[in-house]
């Protein structure tokens, strides 16, 4: 895994990027209003969504702002 070989007759310019070194920064996750915290958080697991009862929708036949139409939300699980 080197960057450079010396056997190489081309000079070969490695710009590294500090970018590249600073941590990994990752778009916010999706996070819906329902949910604890977002989907693939240990501790955390996938529920049926108790504003609309799995359905996605409310009463009037919106999207459920809670769960945001998935009728899921991710919620934390054992203890509590
Ligand atoms: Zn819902």
């Amino acid at each position: 895994m080197s960057t450079t070989d010396p056997s190489s007759g081309d000079s070969i310019v490695v710009t590294e990027s500090t970018e590249s070194e600073s941590s990994v920064v990752q778009p916010e996750p999706t996070i819906k209003p329902g949910d604890d915290a977002p989907e693939g958080t240990p501790g955390t697991g996938e529920n049926v969504c108790p504003h609309c009862n799995g359905e996605g929708r409310d009463a009037e036949g919106n999207d459920c702002p809670v769960c945001g139409g998935t009728g899921k939300v991710n919620t934390g699980v054992g203890g509590g």
